[in-house]
């Protein structure tokens, strides 16, 4: 009896409190966790970009995966069975986004789709004159607004591996999630926008819009230019792969997206 008198009041605390706190609590409770060893012999072996950081915030990395893989769910697609290494490295490149972030700002994420390598759908598109049609696309990766992230293994694979050319699936698809949690592209078409993001970065959109319409060849992925939200997800790519090169051809953009992610890779 006295143990339920105790239990009660816990209880109806932790019903106030309700399923943030109760969250807050179990990811500081998993932080506490060992790092399994095979997690970080797969770190170590596939994601170079994490031997590249420094210590104190590949440790930070570690928890925030812990978190991470303890709370998403993996499915594989077209007969993929997801093992241990892909849930690692997948989870690995989407907490870089939140790395200084709160984990929280990923919570839309519910479902993890894997397929073994690019995935074909079938997509309506409609031209100048307003003629429809329809044709097949194989994609590496997808982001859809209801919480579901659809990723190739081939190419997180190769995302990992290759730290330096500004292309990595994950990054570019969380990316994404992190832009329907706080609405990063929503002002940067606005006419005169208000605040220093949406300037700073509405305006380098523009600007890689009218390169690639002159044909030039930007420093960013000419992909970036199809839409605002696709340029936060391309820029989100370079800025951790590209970080010293980013800061020099495009120095507020860099600046704007240090201050989003509170990290300086460009002396990692
Ligand atoms: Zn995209």
């Amino acid at each position: 009896m006295p143990s339920l008198l105790l239990a009660l009041p816990l209880l109806v605390i932790a019903l106030l409190l309700g399923q943030p706190a109760w969250r807050a609590w179990r990811q500081r409770q998993l932080a506490t966790q060992p790092f399994p060893a095979f997690w970080r012999r797969v770190l170590q072996r596939r994601m170079p970009l994490f031997r590249r950081l420094p210590p104190d915030l590949q440790q930070h990395l570690r928890q925030r995966m812990q978190a991470f893989l303890a709370e998403k769910a993996f499915i594989g697609c077209r007969g993929l069975e997801v093992t241990e290494e892909m849930r690692v490295l997948i989870a690995a490149q989407a907490c870089l986004l939140v790395l200084q972030r709160p984990l929280s700002e990923l919570d839309r994420v519910r479902q993890i789709l894997v397929y073994p390598g690019a995935f074909v759908v079938r997509r309506r598109h409609t031209d100048a004159a307003g003629v429809v049609s329809e044709a097949n696309e194989a994609l590496s990766g997808e982001s859809w607004h209801e919480g579901q992230v659809i990723l190739s293994w081939d190419d997180t694979l190769a995302s990992a591996a290759e730290p330096h050319d500004g292309y990595n699936v994950v990054v570019h698809e969380f990316a994404h999630q992190l832009d329907d949690a706080l609405g990063l592209s929503t002002d940067l078409e606005a006419e005169a926008p208000s605040g220093d993001w949406a300037r700073t970065v509405g305006a380098a959109w523009r600007e890689l819009v009218e390169a690639v319409d002159r044909g030039e060849a930007p420093f960013l992925d000419p992909y970036g230019a199809t839409a605002p939200e696709e340029f936060v997800a391309v820029v989100s790519e370079a800025f951790f792969e590209q970080g010293p090169e980013l800061a020099q051809a495009h120095p507020a953009l860099y600046e704007a997206f240090s201050r989003l992610y509170r990290l300086s890779p460009h002396v990692w």
